[in-house]
């Protein structure tokens, strides 16, 4: 293997190919699309796709795809030979530039929640520009948003792009009234911490559970848990650094930065952290990353579960998505800076988050449930299901003495007198500590914590950015018309910090009292639910907020909400069959099977000797007895329960009912097959145990 900077990238057509690739004049307009997003012509077209496939082809690659991201929340690549018949009956490599630009795949299949009549099957795919096309395998690339005949979005590319804009539209309003006349766009970068576990191939395959539903639906407690706090950082084990590793250079070849590795809390848990970079090339490098970990862990003989609760008592997965405002001059939009005036600006673009958040907080909710995220949030854990920000103690005296007019006195108690224009030298490890925060100000950026791992980023980037983008609006509506800039510029922060105070909170956000007092005292929303919070997309100020900056229409926001709970239901739904399929098929035999051997075992060891007492035997007999009795009830009820959900109207209700009942009666089957475990002879049990899962990659 040659060095890590001839690898990295080596599989992306990046700028460095472009540039060495095609002609100064195609290279330029190229660019101009990338940076300004500026449509490209048919011939600079066609002279890209011939670069493309001439480089992909020397790379040993035969097809193409458009690769797109359907509201599936994975990804999709319906592949297509470069091959094109020549007269002398053999054929040539092609690539045209609208096969780059346009693809039509069959949209049929891909959910549309009503969007799209079944009648008009076609939906088509259109090249993004702003991600590099990357080789998979023999097979080139090129990532797209896809949409309906009729324009609207059926992916979670197109809005992203779409908020991005709107970010972009708004903050060059606010960077103009403070005389930046340079910039010419700002977007949102995101580095997206991914959580994950690694359990072996073997046992996996064994476990009906993992196979079809990614988390386990039995399981009695390993006797070891994660009390030790000895995984946490510990030694990477050998088997999963050479898992590491060859990851690293999977990712590294295309092009995506991957940094940081660690093991996590709970065993066999770990975390992978790339360099973070802008929001849309983000969300396309962390489906890879999620792609990527699954097949580079089946060559080790590993699965990499990224179900947001694999396991019931030990720590869930999440994915941190750091997010941060910057320019194309490399501002961070979220740092204090030197002077006066980048302090004031930092204030207001700091103001605008914070009042995104507070009106919005449903919407971030929203952004980040799904059946599986729902048995974390809330847990004691990962941060609750109720919206908050943290900014640290430093930052938050600060905005108290903004909003009280007084003057700061900093951490060495030195007074300063506190316009909005003078903030204190500000240092950024007091900012880091709290980890119960669901958005945490952590320095330059926020860092938000609810988000499930197996989530895509697209979604929550999405609510972030737009809202973000309607706090600026609105304050560059009103600084725009101000008679005194200083002035409005003052108060208007000032009445934000007063107006969204609520949405800080600098405490435990584990402590039961939070939660009671963020929803009793301030008024904040605790959705604990995908069916509780789902709907609301389609409340009032929500429709009119996301429409009004172009990101979603109504009908996108209908057709999402629809797919959202029907996939909690189908979800859910595999899981109560999977459950009652194990029960019944697995769990009950196998403790009839021991039953029925310590029955035999008592009654031969008694025609040997009458007066044993046999107790061993007797007792288990009559615990498993009744624990499969148990079992089997609850299976029964289970059934009737799933049953009953056809008397659902529509997928709000049919959602409801699962979310109340079913999932309690899940809860009903476990507990005495779980009980059932720990009491059953281990060569009789069907499948493998918590202990051998979590302990089991060595
Ligand atoms: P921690 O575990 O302390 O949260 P990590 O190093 O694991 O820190 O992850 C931090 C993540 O934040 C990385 O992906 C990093 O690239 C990203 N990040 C750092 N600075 C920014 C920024 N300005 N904007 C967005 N993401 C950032
Ligand atoms: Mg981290």
């Amino acid at each position: 293997m040659g060095g890590i900077p001839e690898l990295f990238g080596s599989m992306v057509f990046d700028d460095r190919v472009m540039k060495a690739t095609l002609s100064a004049n195609v290279y330029q307009s190229l660019r101009k699309t990338i940076d300004e997003g500026l449509a490209l012509d048919v011939e600079v077209a066609n002279a890209v796709a011939e670069a493309m496939k001439d480089w992909a082809v020397s790379k040993g690659v035969t097809h193409f795809t458009h690769w797109f991201q359907p509201l599936t929340g994975i990804t999709a690549e319906k592949h297509d030979s470069f091959i094109a018949p020549s007269p002398d009956g053999g054929v040539i490599m092609e690539f045209s530039g609208k096969e780059l630009i346009k693809g039509e795949p069959d949209a049929s299949s891909f959910p549309s929640g009503g969007l799209r009549a079944t009648f008009e099957a076609r939906g088509y795919t259109a090249w993004d520009p702003t991600s590099y096309a990357f080789i998979k395998g023999t097979t080139l690339c090129i990532p797209t948003a896809f949409c309906s005949y009729t324009g609207e979005a059926l992916d979670k590319k197109t809005p992203l792009l779409r908020s991005m804009e709107a970010l972009n539209r708004q903050a060059l309003r606010i960077l103009r009234l403070f005389g930046n006349d340079e910039v010419k766009r700002v977007s949102a970068s995101v580095g997206p911490e991914q959580e994950y576990f690694l359990v072996t191939r073997e046992m996996y395959d064994q476990r009906p559970d993992l196979r079809f539903t990614g988390r386990t639906l039995f399981g009695a407690p390993a006797p070891k848990g994660q009390q030790m706090d000895d995984h946490y950082f510990g030694v990477i084990k050998p088997r999963v650094a050479a898992f590491m590793a060859e990851l690293n250079e999977e990712l590294w070849k295309l092009g995506i930065l991957a940094k940081t590795e660690h093991n996590e809390v709970a065993p066999a848990q770990h975390e992978l952290a790339p360099i973070y970079t802008t929001t849309n090339v983000a969300t396309d490098h962390n489906q890879l990353t999620m792609e990527i970990m699954q097949r580079v862990a089946a060559k080790h003989g590993l699965v990499c579960l990224l179900h947001e609760k694999p396991f019931a008592g030990v720590n869930g997965s999440g994915k941190h998505n750091n997010w941060s405002i910057a320019t194309d001059s490399g501002q961070n939009l979220l740092s204090p800076g030197d002077t006066p005036g980048e302090n004031v600006q930092f204030l207001l673009f700091l103001c605008a988050v914070i009042k995104a958040v507070d009106d919005f907080q449903d919407l971030l909710r929203l952004a980040t449930a799904t059946a599986g995220n729902d048995h974390r949030l809330g847990a004691n854990e990962a941060p609750p299901a109720v919206v908050s920000i943290f900014l640290g103690d430093e930052l938050n005296a600060v905005l108290e003495a903004i909003e009280n007019d007084e003057p700061y006195v900093g951490a060495e108690k030195a007074q300063m007198r506190l316009g909005v224009d003078v903030l204190p030298p500000f240092s950024r490890d007091t900012t880091d500590r709290n980890r119960t925060s669901p958005f945490a100000f952590t320095g330059n950026k926020f860092e938000f914590r609810m988000l499930g791992s197996s989530n895509s980023i697209a979604c929550v980037n999405i609510m972030l950015n737009t809202a973000v983008a309607e706090s600026l609006k609105i304050f560059a509506d009103r600084l725009e018309g101000a008679e005194d800039f200083e002035q409005t510029l003052h108060e208007m922060i000032k009445r934000t910090i007063r107006d969204h105070r609520r949405i800080i909170f600098n405490g435990n956000g584990y402590d039961d009292a939070w939660i009671e007092e963020a929803v009793e005292k301030r008024g904040l929303l605790n959705y604990r639910t995908t069916p509780d919070c789902m709907p609301h997309l389609l409340d009032d100020k929500n429709v009119r907020m996301l429409t009004s900056h172009g990101v979603f229409t109504l009908s996108e926001l209908k057709s999402r909400t629809e797919i959202m709970l029907e996939n909690y239901c189908n979800v859910v739904e595999i899981e109560a069959a999977t459950m009652r399929e194990m029960a019944l098929s697995q769990i009950l035999p196998a403790v009839e099977s021991y039953v029925a051997e310590l029955a035999a075992a008592a009654a031969a060891k008694r025609s040997v000797a009458p007066s044993l007492a046999c107790a061993y035997e007797a007792e288990t007999v009559v615990r498993l007895s009744e624990l499969a009795d148990r079992i089997f009830q609850a299976s029964e009820e289970l059934g009737e329960a799933m049953a009953s959900l056809e008397q659902a109207s529509d997928v709000v209700e049919r959602s409801r009912k699962i979310c109340d009942e079913v999932l309690a009666k899940m809860d009903a089957l476990r507990t005495p097959a779980d009980e059932a475990e720990t009491l059953t002879s281990r060569k009789h049990w069907p499948f493998p145990t918590y202990g051998d899962l979590l302990f089991g990659v060595d």
